[in-house]
Protein backbone atom coordinates (compact mmCIF):
# COMPACT_ATOMS: atom_id res chain seq x y z
CA UNK A 1 0.00 0.00 0.00
CA UNK A 2 1.29 3.64 -0.62
CA UNK A 3 2.54 5.36 2.20
CA UNK A 4 1.42 8.64 0.70
CA UNK A 5 -0.88 11.37 2.97
CA UNK A 6 -3.70 12.34 0.79
CA UNK A 7 -5.85 15.13 2.15
CA UNK A 8 -8.74 17.08 0.09
CA UNK A 9 -9.12 20.50 0.42
CA UNK A 10 -6.38 23.72 1.08
CA UNK A 11 -8.16 25.62 3.43
CA UNK A 12 -7.30 25.94 7.13
CA UNK A 13 -8.36 22.47 7.94
CA UNK A 14 -6.36 20.66 5.20
CA UNK A 15 -3.46 22.61 5.39
CA UNK A 16 -2.66 22.52 9.40
CA UNK A 17 -3.13 18.41 8.69
CA UNK A 18 -0.77 18.58 5.78
CA UNK A 19 2.02 20.17 7.93
CA UNK A 20 1.56 18.33 11.05
CA UNK A 21 2.16 15.17 9.30
CA UNK A 22 4.98 16.39 6.91
CA UNK A 23 6.63 17.32 9.98
CA UNK A 24 6.37 13.78 10.92
CA UNK A 25 8.08 12.68 7.84
CA UNK A 26 4.84 11.85 6.03
CA UNK A 27 4.50 12.29 2.43
CA UNK A 28 1.50 14.68 1.95
CA UNK A 29 -0.44 15.24 -1.13
CA UNK A 30 -2.98 18.01 -0.93
CA UNK A 31 -5.60 18.17 -3.82
CA UNK A 32 -7.50 21.69 -3.81
CA UNK A 33 -10.63 21.91 -5.76
CA UNK A 34 -10.32 25.83 -6.38
CA UNK A 35 -7.52 27.35 -8.48
CA UNK A 36 -6.12 28.89 -5.32
CA UNK A 37 -5.59 27.41 -1.84
CA UNK A 38 -6.93 28.94 1.57
CA UNK A 39 -10.63 28.32 0.72
CA UNK A 40 -12.94 30.94 1.90
CA UNK A 41 -10.23 32.87 3.71
CA UNK A 42 -8.80 33.80 0.71
CA UNK A 43 -7.49 37.10 0.15
CA UNK A 44 -5.94 39.29 -2.90
CA UNK A 45 -4.44 42.32 -3.04
CA UNK A 46 -6.45 44.55 -5.64
CA UNK A 47 -4.60 45.37 -8.64
CA UNK A 48 -6.00 48.48 -9.13
CA UNK A 49 -6.74 50.11 -5.45
CA UNK A 50 -3.63 47.87 -4.10
CA UNK A 51 -6.35 47.28 -1.21
CA UNK A 52 -6.06 43.42 0.56
CA UNK A 53 -9.56 42.13 -0.35
CA UNK A 54 -11.05 39.23 1.43
CA UNK A 55 -12.52 37.82 -1.55
CA UNK A 56 -15.32 35.54 0.35
CA UNK A 57 -16.46 37.50 2.80
CA UNK A 58 -14.97 39.25 6.22
CA UNK A 59 -12.60 36.93 8.04
CA UNK A 60 -11.18 38.70 11.14
CA UNK A 61 -9.03 36.03 13.69
CA UNK A 62 -9.73 35.50 17.21
CA UNK A 63 -9.43 33.15 19.45
CA UNK A 64 -9.50 32.44 23.07
CA UNK A 65 -6.73 29.34 22.71
CA UNK A 66 -3.35 30.44 23.33
CA UNK A 67 -1.50 27.77 21.49
CA UNK A 68 -3.16 28.48 18.49
CA UNK A 69 -2.57 31.90 18.13
CA UNK A 70 0.90 30.55 18.63
CA UNK A 71 0.88 28.36 15.78
CA UNK A 72 -0.82 30.78 13.15
CA UNK A 73 2.32 33.47 14.61
CA UNK A 74 4.75 30.98 13.03
CA UNK A 75 3.28 31.37 9.53
CA UNK A 76 2.15 35.37 9.57
CA UNK A 77 2.64 38.97 11.20
CA UNK A 78 -0.26 39.58 13.18
CA UNK A 79 -1.18 43.15 13.37
CA UNK A 80 -3.84 44.91 15.79
CA UNK A 81 -6.99 44.88 14.96
CA UNK A 82 -10.52 44.85 16.84
CA UNK A 83 -13.57 44.09 15.32
CA UNK A 84 -15.44 47.28 15.76
CA UNK A 85 -19.23 46.44 13.41
CA UNK A 86 -21.87 49.16 13.07
CA UNK A 87 -25.62 48.99 12.57
CA UNK A 88 -28.24 50.60 10.51
CA UNK A 89 -31.45 50.13 11.69
CA UNK A 90 -34.23 52.41 11.77
CA UNK A 91 -32.73 55.06 10.11
CA UNK A 92 -30.18 55.82 12.62
CA UNK A 93 -26.45 54.37 12.92
CA UNK A 94 -25.98 51.89 16.24
CA UNK A 95 -22.80 49.85 17.58
CA UNK A 96 -22.57 46.35 18.17
CA UNK A 97 -22.50 44.13 19.45
CA UNK A 98 -25.51 45.18 21.61
CA UNK A 99 -23.70 47.71 24.18
CA UNK A 100 -24.33 50.25 26.89
CA UNK A 101 -24.27 52.57 23.72
CA UNK A 102 -26.77 50.91 21.60
CA UNK A 103 -29.53 50.44 24.63
CA UNK A 104 -28.66 54.23 25.49
CA UNK A 105 -29.17 55.18 21.57
CA UNK A 106 -32.25 53.11 20.91
CA UNK A 107 -34.52 53.59 23.56
CA UNK A 108 -33.11 57.22 24.07
CA UNK A 109 -31.90 56.90 27.41
CA UNK A 110 -29.23 57.90 29.54
CA UNK A 111 -28.60 54.56 31.79
CA UNK A 112 -25.96 52.97 33.81
CA UNK A 113 -25.23 49.70 33.40
CA UNK A 114 -27.01 48.36 36.77
CA UNK A 115 -30.09 50.59 35.33
CA UNK A 116 -29.55 49.44 32.06
CA UNK A 117 -29.23 45.57 33.06
CA UNK A 118 -32.40 45.93 35.09
CA UNK A 119 -34.04 48.11 31.67
CA UNK A 120 -33.36 45.45 29.67
CA UNK A 121 -34.69 42.38 32.03
CA UNK A 122 -37.84 44.11 31.92
CA UNK A 123 -37.85 44.14 28.58
CA UNK A 124 -37.46 40.21 28.55
CA UNK A 125 -39.79 38.13 27.80
CA UNK A 126 -40.12 35.75 31.06
CA UNK A 127 -42.48 33.42 30.20
CA UNK A 128 -40.02 31.55 28.10
CA UNK A 129 -37.93 28.97 29.74
CA UNK A 130 -34.91 27.32 28.06
CA UNK A 131 -34.97 28.60 24.92
CA UNK A 132 -34.94 26.71 21.70
CA UNK A 133 -35.18 28.76 18.84
CA UNK A 134 -33.06 32.17 17.52
CA UNK A 135 -36.62 34.09 18.41
CA UNK A 136 -36.86 32.47 21.78
CA UNK A 137 -33.15 33.44 22.72
CA UNK A 138 -33.88 36.98 21.39
CA UNK A 139 -37.02 38.00 23.18
CA UNK A 140 -36.11 36.05 26.43
CA UNK A 141 -32.03 37.80 27.00
CA UNK A 142 -32.60 41.16 25.04
CA UNK A 143 -36.84 41.34 24.55
CA UNK A 144 -38.83 42.70 21.75
CA UNK A 145 -37.72 45.88 21.17
CA UNK A 146 -33.78 45.03 20.61
CA UNK A 147 -34.91 42.06 18.63
CA UNK A 148 -36.79 43.72 16.15
CA UNK A 149 -34.29 46.35 15.50
CA UNK A 150 -31.40 43.89 15.38
CA UNK A 151 -31.81 40.77 15.01
CA UNK A 152 -35.15 39.70 13.38
CA UNK A 153 -34.67 40.94 9.47
CA UNK A 154 -30.73 40.54 9.08
CA UNK A 155 -31.12 36.83 10.33
CA UNK A 156 -33.88 36.47 7.98
CA UNK A 157 -31.76 37.78 4.99
CA UNK A 158 -28.83 35.86 6.30
CA UNK A 159 -30.78 32.36 6.62
CA UNK A 160 -33.89 33.01 4.52
CA UNK A 161 -35.66 31.35 7.11
CA UNK A 162 -37.75 33.01 10.22
CA UNK A 163 -36.03 33.08 13.39
CA UNK A 164 -38.65 30.63 15.07
CA UNK A 165 -36.86 27.76 12.90
CA UNK A 166 -33.88 28.94 13.75
CA UNK A 167 -31.78 27.08 16.54
CA UNK A 168 -30.86 29.28 19.80
CA UNK A 169 -26.91 28.37 18.95
CA UNK A 170 -26.52 30.97 16.44
CA UNK A 171 -27.53 34.04 18.87
CA UNK A 172 -25.61 32.56 21.83
CA UNK A 173 -22.57 33.65 19.01
CA UNK A 174 -23.21 37.74 19.89
CA UNK A 175 -22.62 38.73 23.55
CA UNK A 176 -25.00 41.85 24.95
CA UNK A 177 -22.58 44.27 26.81
CA UNK A 178 -23.95 46.39 29.88
CA UNK A 179 -20.75 48.65 29.26
CA UNK A 180 -19.60 50.94 26.39
CA UNK A 181 -17.09 47.93 25.20
CA UNK A 182 -17.77 47.40 21.74
CA UNK A 183 -15.15 44.75 20.72
CA UNK A 184 -17.63 42.15 18.62
CA UNK A 185 -15.47 39.12 20.38
CA UNK A 186 -14.67 38.91 23.66
CA UNK A 187 -11.78 36.49 22.98
CA UNK A 188 -8.06 37.87 24.40
CA UNK A 189 -6.53 37.26 20.73
CA UNK A 190 -7.58 38.84 18.08
CA UNK A 191 -5.70 40.62 15.29
CA UNK A 192 -5.39 40.67 10.96
CA UNK A 193 -2.58 39.18 9.49
CA UNK A 194 -0.68 41.97 7.69
CA UNK A 195 -0.17 40.44 4.44
CA UNK A 196 -4.04 38.60 4.46
CA UNK A 197 -4.84 35.22 4.91
CA UNK A 198 -3.68 33.36 1.84
CA UNK A 199 0.09 33.44 2.36
CA UNK A 200 -0.67 31.81 5.83
CA UNK A 201 -1.71 28.88 4.06
CA UNK A 202 0.94 29.34 1.84
CA UNK A 203 3.34 29.01 4.80
CA UNK A 204 1.72 26.24 5.96
CA UNK A 205 2.00 23.99 2.71
CA UNK A 206 5.33 25.42 1.78
CA UNK A 207 7.07 21.88 3.20
CA UNK A 208 9.84 19.76 0.98
CA UNK A 209 7.00 16.60 2.34
CA UNK A 210 3.65 18.80 0.71
CA UNK A 211 2.71 18.61 -2.93
CA UNK A 212 -0.44 21.35 -3.67
CA UNK A 213 -2.06 20.25 -6.48
CA UNK A 214 -4.88 23.07 -7.79
CA UNK A 215 -8.17 22.24 -9.37
CA UNK A 216 -8.01 18.55 -8.59
CA UNK A 217 -9.62 16.51 -6.05
CA UNK A 218 -9.48 13.14 -4.29
CA UNK A 219 -12.60 11.03 -5.01
CA UNK A 220 -14.14 7.92 -3.56
CA UNK A 221 -12.55 5.56 -5.86
CA UNK A 222 -9.35 7.31 -5.02
CA UNK A 223 -8.86 6.61 -1.37
CA UNK A 224 -7.16 3.04 -1.52
CA UNK A 225 -4.38 5.14 -3.24
CA UNK A 226 -3.32 6.55 -0.23
CA UNK A 227 -2.16 5.42 3.17
CA UNK A 228 -5.12 7.59 4.78
CA UNK A 229 -7.09 10.49 3.47
CA UNK A 230 -8.06 13.61 5.28
CA UNK A 231 -11.22 15.19 3.62
CA UNK A 232 -12.24 18.21 3.85
CA UNK A 233 -14.62 18.61 0.89
CA UNK A 234 -18.37 18.50 1.34
CA UNK A 235 -19.25 15.63 2.99
CA UNK A 236 -22.19 14.46 1.21
CA UNK A 237 -20.33 15.34 -2.04
CA UNK A 238 -17.97 12.49 -1.20
CA UNK A 239 -20.63 9.68 -1.26
CA UNK A 240 -22.22 11.62 -4.87
CA UNK A 241 -25.17 13.74 -2.90
CA UNK A 242 -26.30 10.11 -3.27
CA UNK A 243 -28.57 10.53 -0.17
CA UNK A 244 -29.60 14.18 -0.95
CA UNK A 245 -27.59 18.16 -0.26
CA UNK A 246 -27.21 18.81 2.79
CA UNK A 247 -28.44 22.99 2.55
CA UNK A 248 -26.17 25.65 2.44
CA UNK A 249 -26.29 29.28 2.67
CA UNK A 250 -23.84 30.98 -0.39
CA UNK A 251 -23.15 34.39 -0.08
CA UNK A 252 -22.80 36.83 -3.34
CA UNK A 253 -20.95 40.52 -3.26
CA UNK A 254 -21.90 43.02 -5.28
CA UNK A 255 -18.97 45.58 -5.49
CA UNK A 256 -18.40 49.02 -5.57
CA UNK A 257 -15.58 51.14 -5.66
CA UNK A 258 -15.21 55.40 -4.49
CA UNK A 259 -12.52 57.12 -3.99
CA UNK A 260 -11.32 58.04 -0.42
CA UNK A 261 -13.68 56.72 2.79
CA UNK A 262 -16.74 55.10 1.49
CA UNK A 263 -18.42 54.36 4.68
CA UNK A 264 -15.82 54.94 7.84
CA UNK A 265 -15.93 51.28 8.98
CA UNK A 266 -15.00 48.37 7.74
CA UNK A 267 -18.36 46.82 8.59
CA UNK A 268 -22.19 48.08 8.32
CA UNK A 269 -24.91 45.29 9.33
CA UNK A 270 -28.03 46.49 7.76
CA UNK A 271 -30.81 45.21 10.54
CA UNK A 272 -33.83 45.96 9.29
CA UNK A 273 -35.60 45.54 6.06
CA UNK A 274 -35.28 48.29 3.82
CA UNK A 275 -31.81 47.10 2.37
CA UNK A 276 -31.74 43.55 0.77
CA UNK A 277 -28.08 42.74 1.20
CA UNK A 278 -27.19 42.06 5.05
CA UNK A 279 -23.98 43.98 5.70
CA UNK A 280 -21.33 46.29 3.32
CA UNK A 281 -17.59 45.01 4.52
CA UNK A 282 -14.98 48.39 3.44
CA UNK A 283 -12.13 46.22 2.72
CA UNK A 284 -9.30 48.75 3.35
CA UNK A 285 -10.76 48.99 7.06
CA UNK A 286 -9.85 45.51 7.86
CA UNK A 287 -5.82 46.74 7.29
CA UNK A 288 -5.99 50.36 9.10
CA UNK A 289 -2.04 50.09 9.08
CA UNK A 290 -2.20 50.96 5.04
CA UNK A 291 -2.92 53.91 3.08
CA UNK A 292 -5.15 53.41 0.11
CA UNK A 293 -6.70 56.59 -1.62
CA UNK A 294 -9.30 54.44 -3.38
CA UNK A 295 -11.60 51.58 -1.50
CA UNK A 296 -13.48 48.73 -2.71
CA UNK A 297 -16.66 47.85 -0.89
CA UNK A 298 -18.70 44.50 -1.24
CA UNK A 299 -22.56 44.66 -0.12
CA UNK A 300 -23.20 40.98 1.33
CA UNK A 301 -26.25 38.98 -0.24
CA UNK A 302 -27.04 35.71 1.36
CA UNK A 303 -28.57 33.10 -0.28
CA UNK A 304 -29.32 29.27 -0.86
CA UNK A 305 -26.45 27.89 -1.95
CA UNK A 306 -27.45 25.91 -5.50
CA UNK A 307 -25.02 23.40 -6.95
CA UNK A 308 -22.32 25.38 -8.56
CA UNK A 309 -21.95 28.04 -5.27
CA UNK A 310 -19.64 27.80 -2.90
CA UNK A 311 -21.22 26.74 0.05
CA UNK A 312 -20.56 28.88 3.31
CA UNK A 313 -23.19 28.82 6.25
CA UNK A 314 -24.25 25.29 6.89
CA UNK A 315 -28.18 25.26 7.90
CA UNK A 316 -28.56 22.48 10.25
CA UNK A 317 -32.35 22.87 10.31
CA UNK A 318 -34.20 19.52 11.03
CA UNK A 319 -34.37 18.21 7.81
CA UNK A 320 -30.75 18.64 7.57
CA UNK A 321 -29.95 17.21 10.69
CA UNK A 322 -31.85 14.11 9.46
CA UNK A 323 -29.37 13.76 6.46
CA UNK A 324 -26.47 14.84 8.44
CA UNK A 325 -27.31 11.47 10.56
CA UNK A 326 -27.79 9.02 7.48
CA UNK A 327 -24.42 10.49 5.74
CA UNK A 328 -22.76 10.59 9.02
CA UNK A 329 -23.78 6.92 8.99
CA UNK A 330 -22.51 6.12 6.03
CA UNK A 331 -19.02 7.78 6.73
CA UNK A 332 -18.46 5.89 9.82
CA UNK A 333 -18.49 2.78 7.52
CA UNK A 334 -15.72 3.68 5.70
CA UNK A 335 -12.09 3.46 6.85
CA UNK A 336 -9.01 5.14 5.81
CA UNK A 337 -10.15 8.27 5.41
CA UNK A 338 -10.96 10.76 8.31
CA UNK A 339 -14.02 13.72 7.64
CA UNK A 340 -12.87 17.03 8.79
CA UNK A 341 -13.35 20.89 8.81
CA UNK A 342 -16.67 22.76 8.10
CA UNK A 343 -17.43 21.03 5.05
CA UNK A 344 -15.99 17.51 5.99
CA UNK A 345 -17.94 17.23 9.14
CA UNK A 346 -20.93 20.24 8.10
CA UNK A 347 -20.66 22.57 11.11
CA UNK A 348 -20.35 26.33 11.59
CA UNK A 349 -16.68 26.98 12.58
CA UNK A 350 -14.78 29.69 13.24
CA UNK A 351 -11.12 29.39 11.99
CA UNK A 352 -9.79 29.17 15.12
CA UNK A 353 -11.71 26.24 15.93
CA UNK A 354 -11.14 24.55 12.65
CA UNK A 355 -7.27 25.04 13.25
CA UNK A 356 -7.76 23.83 16.99
CA UNK A 357 -9.34 20.52 15.42
CA UNK A 358 -6.90 20.20 13.02
CA UNK A 359 -4.48 20.08 15.34
CA UNK A 360 -6.17 17.72 17.06
CA UNK A 361 -6.75 15.39 14.29
CA UNK A 362 -3.25 15.56 13.15
CA UNK A 363 -1.92 14.27 16.67
CA UNK A 364 -4.46 11.36 17.17
CA UNK A 365 -3.52 9.77 14.47
CA UNK A 366 0.57 10.17 15.02
CA UNK A 367 -0.53 8.55 18.11
CA UNK A 368 -2.47 6.19 16.49
CA UNK A 369 -0.05 5.00 14.01
CA UNK A 370 3.02 4.87 16.62
CA UNK A 371 1.02 2.73 18.80
CA UNK A 372 0.27 0.41 15.27
CA UNK A 373 4.22 0.32 15.17
CA UNK A 374 5.07 -0.43 18.42
CA UNK A 375 2.42 -3.54 18.24
N1 LIG B 1 -27.11 38.66 13.67
C1 LIG B 1 -28.15 39.55 13.62
N2 LIG B 1 -27.87 40.88 13.48
C2 LIG B 1 -26.60 41.34 13.35
C3 LIG B 1 -25.54 40.43 13.41
C4 LIG B 1 -25.83 39.09 13.57
O1 LIG B 1 -29.31 39.17 13.69
O2 LIG B 1 -26.43 42.56 13.19
C5 LIG B 1 -27.43 37.22 13.84
C6 LIG B 1 -27.51 36.50 12.49
O3 LIG B 1 -28.51 35.52 12.56
C7 LIG B 1 -26.13 35.85 12.39
C8 LIG B 1 -25.86 35.50 13.86
O4 LIG B 1 -26.44 36.57 14.60
O5 LIG B 1 -26.15 34.72 11.57
C9 LIG B 1 -24.38 35.36 14.19
O6 LIG B 1 -23.72 36.57 13.87
P1 LIG B 1 -22.18 36.64 13.51
O7 LIG B 1 -21.80 38.05 13.44
O8 LIG B 1 -21.44 35.74 14.41
O9 LIG B 1 -22.23 36.03 12.02
P2 LIG B 1 -21.06 35.82 10.94
O10 LIG B 1 -20.12 36.97 11.02
O11 LIG B 1 -20.43 34.51 11.26
O12 LIG B 1 -21.83 35.80 9.66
Amino acid sequence: MSNIIGIAGAGFSGAVIARELAEAGYSVEVHETRQHVAGNCFTERDTETGVMLHKYGPHIFHTDKPHVWEYLKKHTEFMPYTNRVKATTGGKVYSLPINLLTINQLFEQTLSPKDAETFIANQADKTIGEAETFEQQALKFVGPTLYEAFFKHYTIKQWGVSPASLPASILKRLPVRFNYDDNYFSHPFQGMPKHGYTPIVQSLLDHANISVHLDSTISKDDIKKYSHVFYAGPLDGYFGYSLGRLGYRTLDFKEFRDTGDAQGCAVMNYCDNTKPYTRITEHKHFAPWEDHENTVCYEEYSRDAQPEDPPYYPIRLMDEKTLLTQYVNLANKESGITFVGRLGTYRYLDMDVTIDEALQTAKQFLATQNNQQEM
